[in-house]
């Protein structure tokens, strides 16, 4: 693979991260797929693989244990560089897989189908495929099948993403920054990491709307989002939490960090322009910001942060707003 082929790698893997699937629980949206393909298509073995950089991962599993398998061994590792359905009839007269562990040990492969599962934007996430322990043949019907169930696949991991995003900012909505916030937490205690949580609310946001019409209001908020967007690493969260209020996750940044980027927020959103019947306005921000060290001993619980971040936000507010604030999550109290 050249140049050339290596971005598109980095494309896939960005793509593949956007839908955040990576590691997460079961769903029954992707295991009545898999259950449909062993059915319908009569293998033992269906699943709804991810490929990422260096495994595949298994979001869905019907007839198999293992949860992933390196990236090595994948045969769907092979099967998204195809735009159509790959058949390996007999696995033991493929050069490509006759060594393959999978193979030549358990679970004994001899056939494979996998059906890419392609975003809008044209890359292969992964593979639904299916697997058989006997040598087989694969018609062209059960091969659209399997595509029109793969597109299927597709069709839930969109319902995912939209299920966590708000609609008017593209950004992620409350529940979607709690299911984040519960990942983080757990790396703050079990690997002892800090973490601070933002809160932001705009400053007489009722006057905006009242004055220049809730078009204009909806700008900026779509305005605010970008900008914050565009101010934060690739791996913070940000999301809103509803109306006029967005919150913010930093994973492992000091306090003083985290109030540096409070601070700069503040002063980009302050600095946008927003069109309003033909002039240009300005909305300015209140921010809470909370921190906690996991190598600080007692980690407060999840909900301490958050309500450190607001209290710090209720206190930017009646301090004058346009402004910061900054409180300790506590473990007691
Ligand atoms: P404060 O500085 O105390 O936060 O004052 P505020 O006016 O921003 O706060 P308040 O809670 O009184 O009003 C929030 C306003 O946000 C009310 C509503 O009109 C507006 N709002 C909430 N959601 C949306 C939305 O989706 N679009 C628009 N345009 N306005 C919204
Ligand atoms: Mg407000
Ligand atoms: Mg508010």
């Amino acid at each position: 693979m050249g140049a050339d082929g290596e971005t598109n790698e980095a494309a896939r893997l960005r793509a593949v991260d956007r839908y955040d699937i990576l590691d997460t629980s079961p769903e029954e949206g992707f295991d009545r797929i898999t259950r449909i393909a062993s059915r319908l298509l009569s293998t033992p073995i269906a699943l709804v693989s991810v490929i990422d950089e260096r495994r595949q991962w298994f979001k869905s599993r019907v007839g198999l244990e293992l949860s992933e398998t390196p990236r090595s061994v994948a045969f769907c590792d092979h099967a998204i560089r195809n735009a159509d359905v790959m058949v390996v009839p007999d696995a033991t007269a493929d050069d490509r897989f006759k060594t393959n562990p999978l193979v030549t040990g358990d679970p004994s492969i001899r056939f494979y189908a996998g059906a890419p599962l392609r975003t809008r934007d044209g890359h292969n996430l992964g593979t639904l495929c299916v697997f058989d322990r006997a040598e087989r043949e694969f018609s062209v019907d059960q091969k659209r099948l399997l595509q029109d169930l793969a597109n299927l696949v597709m069709d839930q991991m969109e319902l995912r993403l939209l299920a966590g995003t708000d609609p008017l900012t593209g950004a992620f909505n409350r529940r979607r920054f709690m299911g984040a916030l519960e990942q983080e937490w757990s790396r703050v205690k079990r690997y002892r990491r800090a973490l601070a949580v933002l809160m932001l609310d705009i400053d007489n946001f009722k006057k905006v709307n009242d004055t220049w019409g809730h078009g204009v209001g909806d700008e900026a908020l779509k305005r605010l989002a970008e900008v914050c967007h565009a101010s934060l690493r690739s791996h913070d969260i940000f999301a809103r939490f509803g109306g006029e209020e967005f919150g913010v996750l930093l994973p492992e940044v000091s306090e003083l960090h985290a109030v540096a980027v409070a601070e700069r927020l503040r002063q980009r959103v302050s600095d946008m322009d927003i069109p309003a019947d033909g002039q240009m306005i300005r909305i300015t921000v209140s921010v809470g910001i909370a921190h906690v060290d996991g190598a600080e001993g007692d980690v407060p619980a999840a909900a301490k942060l958050i309500e450190a971040a607001d209290d710090a936000l209720y206190a930017a507010k009646s301090e004058g707003r346009n402004r910061i604030a900054y409180r300790t999550a506590r473990a007691s109290s």
